[in-house]
């Protein structure tokens, strides 16, 4: 079950459910639409039935606080994107982290840079991921600098006032601010990006997404979030039954046209 508001878009069910079929588990994985007011009480419902599920957008940080376990990945991230149910316990897990590191298969070299368009929840679980890449450095860019200020100081990442300090000399820029998902907008213009570095967009689409193309078109590699998607999906499966999914069969149903990939390209 996937908890959120709105939901009705989102992948999830989908590849969840091609992956409970390949596995032959007789399961369903539904969406869940839940406000901000109903959540106490649809969580406490979903620990009397033993459901478990994933959480989306807004609830994410709401649902540490109803969590009477969190691993150590989701304190750290400060937000609970995979849940299950342990005795009458509700464990909170964070699986964008990993999803992340999985997705972006050439993590940094040691001394190099990093640049990270965001502040949000998506952006705390990108630092986490790259905090275990020995040697990176890291600078975030927000809108909103005090955000920034906050997050950085969490992860011993350097809080930038400007997009010229973050993407100075970067080998890699991630964008985890949620332009791009009307399909039109780009976080920043390609032509500013440092020669040769790589692109991650966490936010994806059919199509990738425009921030994608314009970079590849200039030269980059570049890859957008549905490979990550997938993986924090493919990690949650895993952390309720103990197996691997099926990802072919994931990605067949997340995106049937579209070749499966999970690194830079
Ligand atoms: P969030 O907590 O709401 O944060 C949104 C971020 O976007 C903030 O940094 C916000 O800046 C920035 N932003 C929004 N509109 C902006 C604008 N017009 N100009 C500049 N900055 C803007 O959301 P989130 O959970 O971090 O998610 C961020 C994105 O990552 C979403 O698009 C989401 O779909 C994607 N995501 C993808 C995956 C995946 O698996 N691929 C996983 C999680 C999230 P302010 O702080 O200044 O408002």
């Amino acid at each position: 079950m996937l908890l959120g508001h709105p939901v009705a878009h989102s992948l999830s069910p989908r590849f969840q459910s091609a992956a409970l079929r390949a596995a032959g588990l007789d399961v369903a994985y539904t969406a869940l639409d839940v406000t901000a007011d109903a959540l106490k009480e649809t969580v406490r419902q979903l620990i009397a039935d033993g459901a478990a599920g994933n959480v989306t957008v807004p609830h994410k940080a709401n649902v540490v606080r109803l969590c009477d376990r969190l691993t150590p990945v989701a304190e750290r991230v400060g937000a609970v994107n995979t849940f299950w149910v342990d005795g009458q316990n509700l464990v909170g897990d964070n699986t964008d982290v990993g999803g992340f590191a999985a997705a972006c298969h050439s993590p940094v070299a040691s001394g190099g840079r990093v640049a990270v368009l965001g502040a949000g929840g998506a952006a705390a679980a990108v630092l986490a991921a790259i905090a275990e890449w020995p040697g990176v450095k890291v600078r975030v860019w927000n809108r909103g600098a005090e955000r920034a200020r906050v997050l950085a100081g969490r992860f011993g990442a350097q809080a930038v006032a400007t997009v010229e300090e973050a993407l100075d000399r970067s080998s890699l820029v991630v964008n985890a601010t949620s332009i791009g998902l009307d399909g039109v907008s780009q976080p920043i213009d390609v032509a500013r990006l440092p020669q040769g570095a790589d692109v991650i967009d966490l936010v994806y689409g059919p199509n990738e997404t425009p921030w994608v193309r314009a970079a590849r078109a200039a030269g980059h590699r570049a890859m957008d979030g549905l490979a990550m998607l997938i993986e924090q999906g493919a990690l949650a499966f895993e952390r309720w039954f103990g197996m691997a999914p099926d990802r072919d069969a994931m990605w067949r149903a997340a995106a049937p046209d579209r070749n499966r990939f999970t690194s830079i390209k």
